[in-house]
């Protein structure tokens, strides 16, 4: 087996920093060294196969993006990812496993759902991956099938208060489901968002003649989160259910997140990269020269981007770190302006609902590092260590040391990024969400699982190198 000695730099975990060498010999990790160890007799440098010169940067266990859709159908159309784009170019950003979402649709078997996402995947992915399953059809077949998952290495299932019609449950149905998950461990994970209420509301701007993509973030109001996210808590209290949720955005919902940890019970919550850094007033509302009013399209995910003049995105870079929001992940849902995106002209709910960001969430959140807004160790933990522990990883992936997968990225904080069409983008969209936005940092190196996939700017990945992951149940829990 090759072996690797990354040597010079300083690794960060999520409970700190030291000058160390990091020893790989095949895919795992075996060595974590003091800087020019010759433990065994002599300079390790000269006897292993490569050595990587990670002087003066940081060298931290690749990111776990722990909620992505590649290939996802949606409104009358399908994510603009493949597994293979989409993990390319996650690899290009220093992730170096996903956890995508299964589907089950109306009327299906859990399990063909599961082997549909198995076989889009398979043989395609540049890094690691596992997944989780949405479950669309809460009923006898799905809540028998449920108790199956765990052996697939399927450790979380996902339900959506939001989208009548399509992944709706109602609250009888997330109730079986929570009961059920809560004799197997699984992991519920929720879209909260009061989606019945959503829908009327959506009517009434429509009916106004308000179609732009900023009543997007009107319809899907603040109350709507909150009080999705205070119904699901309850459910979980109740039948004891842990409860994760997804793309949390407004700030009463993570109260109602905090208020329940502080009681607690085990509940978690997940922001993004856009709810951070973007707002309703300059993306949703924003007017472009080739899309006029309709610009805001770019900018269309759900739960929706939030009004900066509430206080919403500082109030979540607060919750990073107080630890009342856990972890950041990118709910990356790629569409593209042109024959996708542009569905919803003259009618903001036919906007396909996504934002691509796989490529971009360890960069985006590195440069909370910069601004002072997180620690060093806090990146590491929200962007990698945490997303596997939450979901079942831990050992394996998430951390440097010995035993562990050799991911590894080599980051370089005095090198530069610059985001955009024409500068750093690997995702296969027309636009960038994130076009312009400068970062200092760099992704200098990436090895998933001790081979070598990007370097000095340059991808050296191969399609199919990444393998499908079992995970464990949620070894988070309190
Ligand atoms: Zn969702
Ligand atoms: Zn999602």
């Amino acid at each position: 087996m090759a072996t690797t000695l990354i040597t010079g730099g300083t690794v960060v975990t999520a409970t700190g920093r030291s000058a160390a060498d990091v020893l790989v010999d095949g895919e795992v990790i075996v060595g974590v060294l003091a800087p020019g160890s010759n433990l065994l007799g002599s300079d390790l440098a000269s006897t292993v196969d490569t050595v990587i010169d990670a002087t003066g940067k940081y060298v931290i266990p690749g990111g776990i993006d722990a909620h992505t859709h590649m290939e996802l159908p949606f409104g009358g159309t399908a994510a603009s990812d493949t597994f293979e784009t989409g993990t390319r170019a996650a690899a290009w950003g220093g992730t170096t496993m996903i956890i995508d979402f299964a589907v089950q649709t109306y009327g299906q078997q859990v399990m063909d759902g599961l082997a549909t996402w198995h076989d889009k995947a398979r043989g395609n992915c540049a890094i690691d991956y596992g997944f989780h399953q949405i479950i669309g059809d809460v009923n006898a077949d799905s809540l028998k099938a449920m108790d199956g998952l765990v052996d697939e290495g399927i450790t979380s299932f996902k339900l959506f208060m939001a989208y009548p019609g399509v992944f709706y449950s109602d609250d009888a149905q997330i109730l079986r489901a929570m009961q059920t998950s809560a004799e197997t461990g699984l992991m519920t994970m929720m879209h909260a968002e009061n989606g019945p209420a959503i829908d009327v509301l959506v009517e009434q701007l429509l009916a106004q003649g308000k179609t732009d993509p900023y009543y997007h973030g009107i319809a899907r109001a603040w109350q709507m989160e909150e009080e999705a996210t205070h119904r699901a808590i309850m459910l979980a209290n109740l039948t004891g259910a842990p409860l994760y949720v997804v793309h949390v955005s407004a700030k009463q919902a993570v109260e109602q997140l905090a208020a329940a940890r502080d009681a607690g019970q085990n509940v978690f919550g997940e922001t993004c990269p856009q709810y951070l850094y973007l707002s309703l007033e300059e993306q949703l509302g924003a007017k472009g020269e080739q899309w006029g009013a309709f610009e805001g399209a770019k900018w269309v995910c759900s739960t929706p981007l939030r009004s900066r003049a509430e206080g919403h995105q500082d109030h979540m870079w607060q919750s990073l770190r107080t630890n009342d929001i856990q972890m950041v992940s990118t709910d990356h849902c790629p569409f593209c302006m042109k024959d996708q995106k542009d569905l919803g002209l003259g009618d903001f709910s036919k906007i396909p609902n996504g934002i691509g960001s796989v490529e971009h969430r360890m960069d985006l959140m590195y440069q909370g590092v910069v601004s002072g807004q997180i620690s060093l160790e806090r990146w590491v933990e929200i962007t990698s260590t945490t997303p596997a522990r939450m979901f079942g990883l831990y050992g394996k992936k998430g951390v440097i040391a010995p035993g562990a997968d050799a991911d590894i990225v080599v980051y370089d904080p005095n090198g530069h990024t610059s985001i955009g069409l024409d500068k750093t983008h690997h995702m296969n969209m027309d636009y960038s969400a994130w076009e312009g936005f400068e970062i200092d940092g760099h992704v200098d190196t990436v090895l998933s699982r001790g081979t070598v996939i990007v370097d000095d700017n340059a991808y050296v990945g191969t399609k199919g190198h990444g393998q499908f992951v079992k995970r464990d149940l949620s070894q988070y829990l309190i």
